[in-house]
């Protein structure tokens, strides 16, 4: 059950002397807003929600700040230095769940930790049983992009990296930030659901292989539509910028939203993605056309080698 924490956010809600507050998250966490913002409205503060979608603390709505004095941004951990923005992450209550399946996969006895946003707060508890299992787990420490220790983004692997161990447990559901783990380190990762303590080891090749054959389909298109985010944590223009260098027929695009209508219409038979980086690892399928990602781009350049594939990801 995640938790949203009403009276800390109240509390700080009057610490920071707001008046009119707007409410921003992610789609597993909007329709918890209309209960919170009944909640504010009864502390006596006027209240607004805002209904775009929002993938990441990279997407503030900074648009309602001009009505709002304070945008309450629940789900994710702080990306910038707004002051009129509150960052709320919202975690699970987890317990450490069986770990017969894990112990079975690991090689250890070096273990890095890591997880998202909503179950990195278990981390030091899932060490401390790792440890009377006769492990030694390492959590890395925060990153400017990723302030919890152990925490990774589908744009910052920098805990994965950091952890210093050869194999990597991934405490968390889905496969997305697991798989870029293993990508980015070219380390062993295995997979622990929190919640029935399943666990697996991690296999890239397939995407790796689908990305492979992106690329090829690439090679035919004759111009090059280079995507730029409008919004702030995920805008790369210097990086765009020297993308389009690499091609005669490449030509900068700002996107605020990325569908697959709109790259329809702006009419490019291939796009080169600097906005958020899963954009085009996992949502090709949603797209018309090839999406490659920057390092893919270099290659189909000819300036990297199949050899030297890296995800993508933001520096902060
Ligand atoms: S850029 Fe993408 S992966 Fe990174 S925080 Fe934003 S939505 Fe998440």
């Amino acid at each position: 059950m995640s938790l949203i924490p009403t009276s800390e956010i109240i509390r700080k809600a009057k610490m920071r002397g707001a008046q009119r507050i707007a409410l921003q998250a992610p789609e597993g966490l909007k329709r918890r807003l209309p209960d919170l913002a009944e909640e504010l409205r009864r502390e006596g503060f006027s209240v607004l929600i805002s209904g775009d979608p929002c993938y990441g603390a990279c997407d503030t709505a900074v648009d309602a700040l001009e009505w709002a004095d304070l945008l309450i941004h629940l789900g994710h951990t702080p990306l910038g230095d707004d002051p009129r923005i509150l960052f709320e992450p919202v975690c699970m209550e987890t317990e450490i769940p069986p770990l017969d399946r894990l112990i079975s996969l690991l090689k250890g006895p070096a273990i890095g930790l890591i997880s998202t946003v909503q179950h990195a707060p278990s981390l030091p508890r899932l060490a401390d049983e790792l440890r009377k299992h006769g492990f030694h787990p390492v959590i890395a420490a925060p990153s400017p992009r990723t302030p919890l220790p152990g925490q990774v983004l589908g744009c910052t692997y920098a805990a994965a990296r950091e952890a210093g161990a050869d194999e990597l447990v991934y405490f968390g559901t889905g496969l997305f930030h697991p798989i870029g783990s293993a990508i980015a380190t070219g380390r062993r990762v295995i997979t622990l659901d929190p919640f029935t303590g399943d666990a697996g080891v991690v296999e890239t090749e397939r995407l790796l292989r689908r990305r492979f054959a992106v690329i090829e389909k690439a090679r035919s298109a004759d111009r090059f539509g280079i995507i730029v985010s409008q919004k702030s944590g995920q805008e790369r223009m210097r990086l765009a910028e020297a993308l389009a260098a690499l091609h005669p027929r490449a030509g900068i695009v700002l996107l605020r939203e990325v569908s697959g209508d709109q790259l329809i219409n702006l009419g490019f038979p291939c796009y080169v993605n600097t906005a958020c980086p899963r954009l085009a690892l996992d949502d090709q399928i949603r797209f018309p056309v090839p999406v490659l990602s920057p390092p893919e781009f270099e290659i189909l350049c000819g300036r990297r080698k199949w050899d030297d594939y890296v995800i993508d990801e933001i520096v902060a």
